[in-house]
């Protein structure tokens, strides 16, 4: 008996952007569960690829996720209002796609994808 399918997201711990996410990647990847690793503005962090210990707690979770999981897609999410990175939204969207490319240079062999949500918390897949 298997355990189903697995998604990962590099989420905020906005408690806004759990739900969405997880039902936007159910729908659109078709699988069973979303394992959520969160961080306060975690776009920041990736994007500035300078605190090695976020990183290597983001990496070691999502590793579990690939590996245990054997999840194959990782979204990094960005949102309106973050408390976490309180930034404008065109800024957060570069650090967004500054962080796909750091998370790309992980070589983790999954497809990475980068949401935002914005006031409405309607998702938006921006890669
Ligand atoms: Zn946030």
């Amino acid at each position: 008996m298997g355990h189903g399918t697995f998604a990962t997201a590099i989420n905020c711990m906005d408690g806004r952007t759990q739900l969405p996410v997880i039902d936007y990647l159910k729908r659109r990847l078709g699988v069973d569960h979303v394992d959520m690793i969160t961080e306060a503005g975690p776009v920041r962090a990736l994007s500035e690829n300078r605190d090695g210990d976020v990183l290597d707690s983001i990496r070691r979770r999502v590793l579990v996720s690939t590996g245990k999981h054997r999840s194959r897609h990782l979204a990094v999410v960005a949102h309106h209002d973050c408390a976490g990175n309180p930034v404008s939204e065109a800024e957060q969207l570069r650090q967004l796609a500054r962080a796909l490319e750091v998370l790309a240079a992980w070589g983790l062999g999954v497809e990475l994808m980068g949401l935002w949500l914005d006031g409405d918390w309607r998702v938006t897949e921006v890669r």
